[in-house]
């Protein structure tokens, strides 16, 4: 299912992975899983080195030799496929007329061992800010709710949040971090590949009624 919305099209996959299309052009986050037969990617964005976000099976299905990829930091020397650049927190690049800023995605309550978070705030990856035209896209990554979502607070159109729970926000959690950011459309992810499914999705919505339109993806396949 594609949701339109400005001039830009998005198409959910799976997990973390959507087809945004702008014009022309065709930019994937973080693939993974992907069916067969989609287009060629133009721009390529990936969050962490994570298996189910930098895979490498998954880039060789829509990368070629010519596709721009934007990667955190973590992903250096992992992508053998297209021309990769790395980010940074707080660092910018401007790729085929989107611009793309690199902001914090990290876990605050998710933890694999005591101590030690899935994804610790110092360890590279990252969530992106991607303005195409005058439609600002905001991928969250793999994070819990952290304060960079006030900041964001009027600056999104469309928000792509995690709301599985487990290594990311909870629905709860994630509703709370969109009544932060208050997009326009809220769009869950994260959601039917590893860990939890569309009934994580559809509370997340339930939870913002009223409030903030969500929009529950159905997968292309
Ligand atoms: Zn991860």
């Amino acid at each position: 299912m594609t949701l339109e919305y400005d001039g830009v099209r998005i198409t959910y996959l799976e997990h973390d992975s959507f087809l945004i299309e702008w014009g022309d052009l065709k930019l994937y986050t973080d693939p993974f899983k992907l069916p067969r037969g989609l287009p060629k990617a133009d721009v390529i964005t990936i969050t962490h080195e994570h298996f189910d976000h930098l895979s490498p099976d998954d880039l060789g299905k829509v990368a070629t030799p010519e596709t721009d990829i934007v990667a955190s930091e973590n992903c250096r020397g992992k992508i053998k496929v297209g021309k990769p650049r790395y980010l940074r927190v707080g660092e910018s690049t401007e790729v085929r007329g989107i611009k793309i800023e690199a902001v914090p995605a990290y876990n605050v309550n998710k933890f694999k061992s005591p101590g030690v978070p899935f994804h610790p705030r110092d360890y590279g990856g990252v969530g992106f800010l991607m303005a195409m035209g005058k439609t600002t896209i905001y991928h969250a990554g793999d994070t819990d709710r952290i304060p960079l979502m006030k900041q964001l607070r009027g600056r999104i159109d469309i928000a792509l949040l995690p709301a599985s729970g487990t290594y990311v926000m909870t629905p709860e959690e994630a509703a709370d971090a969109a009544l932060d950011i208050m997009p326009k459309i809220a769009i869950p992810m994260h959601w039917g590949a590893i860990v939890a499914g569309k009934e994580e999705a559809e509370r997340f919505k339930r939870l913002l009624e009223g409030r903030i339109r969500v929009e529950v993806l159905e997968k292309k396949r």
